[in-house]
């Protein structure tokens, strides 16, 4: 056997992120090895998953003397090479979003890909191939089969005139070389999802693949069955992370090897390995959901529009109340706005009442309680055989418990926050750490037996609303009913078939459903968010009002009687007055201006570092010590580095907790400060006592 000669390659490993280890690394392989190629190599004493990547362009290539010399370098192990290598645009979206949101390339690439593939060797990856294989093999005879009994062709309802307009600049756009985003702005049941239909009915018939993502896959089971429905007999696949870790295999490599049509998917599914992507969809695009909240800290929604940048291919953020970002760059041009503004069917928009709450009368105990107007206007909804939605974003029975001789609270003995009072199965649950206590019979701290719940939570709201309106079917839906996989669509299911008087819940009931006997939607205490420390709660709090007002009077006969109440102790103010004539766009206008004159997104560019250590200090110092990095380096003109604060809750699960922001006017600035400054972060880590993580979020969302 003849010596096959090696060659340097570099191939993108899951290093962890303290080694400092941050670019693919060196090996050894064959001279054919494909960049794109999944191969086993050791790291360290393990045998991990590595894939094989980009040689550094001439002249880009470390010095000689900081390179390892050849012969000190590992083989590589095994290659999976019955796998079509990942593709060079895959690599390209990872390597910007390993950029971007400064994580290593070989963390990043690993992470997306599934789990499951990571453990397999040459021969079980044949295995799982083949079964694939022959499990398309039936399905392709099945198909034919069925077309041989003459399959009807999918009910397309005829498109109204603005939606055949937007389908026409979509189109338009898409013929383009390099399309530009669109940002379809349509009111719920304005028709988006027959748009996204029949976009993405044209992208298969050119013989491409269609990505749609959505924000949660459970809360939108009604849009996965409409493209279940309208592409019966085509290939339709899911990804997202209830899949067990077979199945997600098996839907990523279908969509992989080029064989899945339509890939339906949650956020991780922007990384979807697509060699023959035409189109795409982004629903919701405003949804918080879309940004990933740990490790690689990214955003779907503006990977999804760099990949179309990169493949050229159309991509159609749609959303009722479009992120402030997005909107943006809508009037900015950089995105072709769309707009569906009529529902379809003529239904109107549920009329909005403000409920002036200073008008209770202020005795003890009434001041939040529901209020007899709105009890009455359900009351009504009861006798027509109408459903309502009572909207509460705060679960449990009672925020805090109290006792009013000592002013002992329920908090948290390892969270700055208090315990939640659940008292279906009588516990204090914290929200933030997870623990549970059993209720105390009587105050710990004083021995009054009488300690009482402070306001209100959703199985609260429950009970009230079973009071009030004896004979009504009241049912709830939040994280604590739905626990049980399953429960949620039985719940769901149980309001469509009209088992459900009135519904309470979280925003888990605002978002997405297709409730037809809808015709009240009441949020009892949404004031909250106008005064948060954070600038985006008014804009999520916005949009999660229409939304939820989008749940009513979906049915046009019944729109005219919809209705949406907001009990606010602050009718005059100016959100609510735009919630009122259902104008996103003079709210988006509004926001915009305060956030410009303010400078924050999307007119300037933030990065947070959050710290967590065992004592105030480690955690305090830490970004401190940070601080005084950044301001050394000449990258750090120009920029706002703002002290290190508390995070809102300071102390979380016995780990004190600090933030420390920077602003940026520009993007590649920020990008070009955080590149050199990182490595410092991770020198400083090595030498902070007591301190347990740190971790920078560029674009963060909650602040
Ligand atoms: P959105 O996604 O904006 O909430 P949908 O696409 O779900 O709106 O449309 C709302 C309802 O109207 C759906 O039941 C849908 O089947 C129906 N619909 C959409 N377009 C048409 C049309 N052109 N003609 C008749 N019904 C339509
Ligand atoms: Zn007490
Ligand atoms: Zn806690």
């Amino acid at each position: 056997m003849s010596e096959i000669p090696l060659r340097r390659v570099r191939v993108a490993v899951e290093a962890p992120q303290h080694s400092g280890l941050t670019d693919p690394l060196d090996y050894l392989g064959p001279q054919d090895l494909t960049p794109g190629t999944l191969v086993h190599v050791t790291l360290g004493r393990r045998d991990v998953m590595g894939l094989v990547w980009d040689d550094l362009p001439e002249g880009q290539d470390l010095p000689e003397e900081e390179q390892l010399p050849e012969s000190e370098l590992r083989p590589v192990g095994e290659a999976l090479d019955a796998l079509p290598p990942l593709s060079d645009r895959w690599r390209r979206l990872v390597e910007f979003a390993a950029g971007y949101y400064q994580r290593s390339i070989g963390e990043l690439a690993l992470a997306v890909l599934p789990p499951q593939l990571r453990d397999l060797d040459a021969k079980q990856l044949q295995a799982r191939l083949k079964k694939l294989d022959k499990a398309d093999a039936e399905a392709a005879k099945a198909a034919a089969a069925a077309t041989g009994e003459a399959t009807s062709a999918p009910d397309r309802p005829a498109l109204t005139a603005q939606q055949q307009a937007a389908l026409d600049a979509l189109a338009e756009l898409a013929a383009r070389e390099a399309p530009q985003p669109a940002l379809l702005w349509g009111l719920t049941g304005s028709g988006k999802t027959e748009i996204y239909l029949r976009a993405a009915e044209a992208a298969l018939e050119r013989g491409q693949q269609v990505l749609v993502l959505v924000p949660e896959i459970n809360l939108t089971p009604q849009l996965e069955a409409r493209f279940a429905e309208r592409f019966a007999g085509r290939s339709i696949v899911s990804l997202h992370s209830a899949l067990t870790p077979a199945q997600r295999l098996r839907n990523w490599l279908a969509a992989h090897l080029g064989r899945a049509q339509l890939v339906l998917g949650t956020r991780l599914a922007v990384f979807a390995s697509l060699p023959r992507l035409g189109l795409i969809v982004v629903d919701e695009e405003h949804d918080p959901s879309y940004k990933q909240q740990d490790g690689a800290r990214y955003s779907a929604r503006d990977l999804a529009v760099y990949r179309g940048h990169l493949e050229k291919v159309p991509v159609v953020l749609g959303s009722a109340t479009p992120s402030l970002e997005s909107w943006q760059h809508a009037l900015a041009g950089r995105y072709r706005r769309v707009d569906l503004t009529e529902r379809i069917g003529g239904g109107a928009l549920p009329r909005v009442r403000l409920f002036d709450m200073n008008r209770l009368e202020r005795k003890k105990g009434v001041t939040t309680a529901l209020s007899v107007p709105l009890l009455d206007a359900m009351r009504k909804r009861l006798e027509r055989g109408e459903q309502s939605l009572v909207f509460l974003n705060r679960r449990g029975y009672a925020p805090v418990l109290h006792c009013d001789q000592c002013n002992w609270k329920s908090d948290c003995p390892h969270c700055s926050a208090h315990q939640v009072f659940h008292k279906e199965d009588r516990t204090l649950r914290c929200h933030h750490c997870g623990v549970t206590t059993r209720v105390p019979r009587a105050c710990p701290s004083c021995g009054n037996p009488d300690i009482a719940p402070l306001g209100r939570g959703t199985e609260r709201l429950e009970e009230q609303l079973a009071q009030a309106l004896p004979g009504a079917r009241v049912a709830r839906i939040d994280a604590d009913t739905t626990r049980l996989k399953g429960s949620l669509e039985s719940q769901l299911a149980a309001v469509h078939e009209g088992e459900v008087d009135i519904l309470v819940g979280t925003q888990m009931v605002a978002k997405g459903h297709d409730f037809r006997r809808i015709t009240l939607v009441a949020a009892v205490n949404p004031d909250g968010a106008l005064f948060s420390s954070d600038f985006r709660a008014p804009e999520r709090l916005f949009s999660l009002l229409m939304q939820a007002g989008g749940r009513a009077g979906r049915d046009a006969a019944q729109a005219a009687a919809s209705e949406m109440w907001i009990q606010t102790w602050y009718p005059e103010h100016a959100l609510y007055q735009s919630l009122q004539k259902h104008d996103y766009e003079a709210f988006a206008g509004s926001q915009l201006h305060e956030r410009m004159t303010a400078n924050l997104p999307p007119f300037a560019h933030l990065a947070l570092v959050r710290a967590e250590g065992r004592s105030v200090e480690a955690a305090r110092d830490f970004l401190t010590a940070a601080q005084e990095a950044a301001q050394a380096l000449p990258l750090s003109l120009g920029l706002l580095l703002y002290p290190p604060v508390p995070m809102a809750i300071a102390r979380v699960a016995d780990s004190e907790r600090f933030q420390m922001l920077i602003e940026a006017g520009n993007r590649a600035q920020l990008q070009r400060f955080l590149r050199a400054w990182l490595p410092a972060l991770h020198a400083l880590k090595r030498r902070q006592k007591g301190l347990t993580r740190w971790a920078v979020d560029v674009d963060p969302l909650a602040i």
